[in-house]
């Protein structure tokens, strides 16, 4: 029987796991895909908000100002590519500045440092590309970008380094009460439990729904993006959104870690919570909305459009909390933005929550909190020279567009959650993620995946299970 389940492995489920292995515990993490951060935490604007603009007095606002404190230090201990380039909130005329004091005072509740409102001279300063009808704006000096799936990779990483066990490709099915817990059925056997995290994403209401009646309902809400080429990375140095809406948010316009400009979300209902297609209208709406903030943006260079889904549940808050009627079972629902800045604090609460309904939490002597990855693009010349000295294959280079070596793949397939896919991998170590969208690169990586797993090149999928690139290896000419 182990003390904790852990129901999904996306930035939820990854913080509560990297919390927990803080603690003398046996935490076991499943999660369906064949990697972590597989759902909405891959597919999202990649904004460790500030906190200024959730309900002043909401779970929300308290989780997300907490919840970005901590993410500095996780950035800073784990080697998480993030970088703290401030945001700003546009309004194009008076009726908007008030709203931009509303957000003020909102943030000022909820305790965001350093908030001030620019004027139209400050705003064109800053960002020299805004439209010249900017009016003012809100400055948040502590919004900070990140890489969202290596945010969730490293605190599942840390987490498996201090024990947890993690199980993909293994979704939950059923679940039943036994005495002291739970018996859970998953697609690769069972497991029982004392305790369950329920962090399933937009699949979070059919999970909670598995151990306990009805309570809540999730209906997917579809993001859309550009993600433009590095030659737009400059467009813009902060996170530069308008006004918020009935919507949310809204539309922003971000550099990203890695050098590139993300321009987007849309939003809608989309028909079932794994459809993550893009369409005309969607990307028309982002194209056109952004275009009223920075006029100049290039879209031609664009690489690449993807969505992902809110898991919208009608309730303008996280549900956090034990579930009616089923002991031990606590939901980490309806975790939609701003979930990826709230997620650390999502799981101290988590661990509180745990406390509180009768588990024991010591802490082990010894927890193992760094870790550190070669990325040889961010290394000066000497260092580059002095690496390839000791290690070739850091000189062997696999993705031209990235600058990503044969020697940093190898390090991300020896390492504690080695990737399954090719995408995996781009995840890991950027293979694939420039210009080219991985033409090159892609078939020099499927080889060393099958070479590390032994087998052939046809087993290799592109990302998600039965996705495969290669579908026989029958040689020119017919031999096989
Ligand atoms: C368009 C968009 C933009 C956003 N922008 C931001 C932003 O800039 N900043 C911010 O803070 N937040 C943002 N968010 C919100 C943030 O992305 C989410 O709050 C966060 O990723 C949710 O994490 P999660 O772990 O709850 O869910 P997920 O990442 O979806 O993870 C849930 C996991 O559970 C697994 N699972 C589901 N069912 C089962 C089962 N039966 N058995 C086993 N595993 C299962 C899934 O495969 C999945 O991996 C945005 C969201 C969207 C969609």
């Amino acid at each position: 029987m182990r003390d904790v389940v852990i129901v999904g492995c996306g930035i939820v489920g990854a913080a509560a796991a990297y919390e927990l292995s803080k603690y003398k515990l046996s935490v076991t993490v499943l999660e369906k895909e064949n990697d972590v951060a597989a759902g909405a935490t891959k597919a999202n604007s990649a904004i460790i908000h500030a906190g200024y603009d959730p309900q002043a007095g909401s779970l929300m606002a308290k989780l997300n100002v907490r919840g970005a404190e901590l993410a500095k230090e996780l950035c800073k201990n784990l080697d998480i590519p993030h970088n703290q380039c401030g945001a700003m909130v546009l309004a194009f005329s008076p009726k908007e500045k008030v709203v931009l004091e509303e957000l003020l005072q909102n943030g000022n509740t909820n305790g965001v440092p350093e908030l001030k409102i620019l004027s139209k001279e400050q705003c064109l300063e800053l960002e020299p590309n805004l439209n010249l009808n900017v009016f003012a704006a809100l400055h948040i000096p502590t919004t900070m970008i990140v890489s969202p799936w290596e945010y969730a990779l490293a605190l599942t990483e840390t987490a498996v380094r201090n024990g947890v066990k993690l199980e993909l490709e293994c979704e939950v099915t059923a679940i039943d009460k036994i005495d002291g817990g739970y018996r859970i059925h998953t697609t690769q056997g069972e497991i029982c439990t004392r305790y369950i995290l329920n962090a399933a994403g937009l699949a979070a209401d059919t999970v909670h729904n598995l151990a306990a009646e009805k309570a809540f309902e999730i209906t997917p809400d579809r993001g859309e993006y550009y993600l433009l080429d590095k030659s737009e990375g400059m467009r813009v140095g902060h996170v530069v959104f308008q006004c918020p809406n009935e919507h949310g948010k809204g539309v922003l316009i971000a550099p990203t870690v890695h050098g590139n400009l993300i321009v987007g979300p849309s939003n809608g209902r989309t028909p079932s919570i794994d459809d993550v297609s893009t369409t005309t209208q969607g990307l028309t709406y982002v194209m056109e909305t952004a275009r009223k903030a920075v006029p100049t943006i290039d879209f031609r260079a664009n690489i690449r459009n993807f969505a992902g889904n809110r898991a919208k549940t009608g309730c303008n808050d996280f549900i956090i909390g034990q579930a009616h009627g089923a002991d031990r079972f606590i939901n980490l629902a309806g975790i939609q933005s701003p979930g990826l800045s709230a997620a650390p604090a999502i799981a101290e609460m988590a661990a509180e929550l745990l406390e509180n309904s009768g588990l024991v939490l010591h802490r082990k002597t010894c927890f193992h909190n760094e870790r550190k990855v070669v990325r040889l693009h961010k290394l000066t010349p000497d260092e580059k020279a002095k690496l390839v000295k000791s290690d070739p294959a850091y000189g062997r280079i696999i993705c031209r567009c990235e600058v990503v070596s044969e020697g940093e793949i190898r390090d991300a397939l020896n390492s504690p959650i080695p990737p399954r896919s090719v995408d995996a991998a781009k995840r890991r170590c950027g293979a694939g993620m420039g210009r080219c969208q991985g033409g090159f690169c892609s078939p020099l990586v499927l080889e060393m995946l099958a070479k590390h797993y032994n087998c052939g090149p046809t087993e290799i999928p592109q990302d998600g299970a039965g996705t495969y690139i290669l579908t026989s290896e029958t040689k020119i000419g017919g031999a096989v």
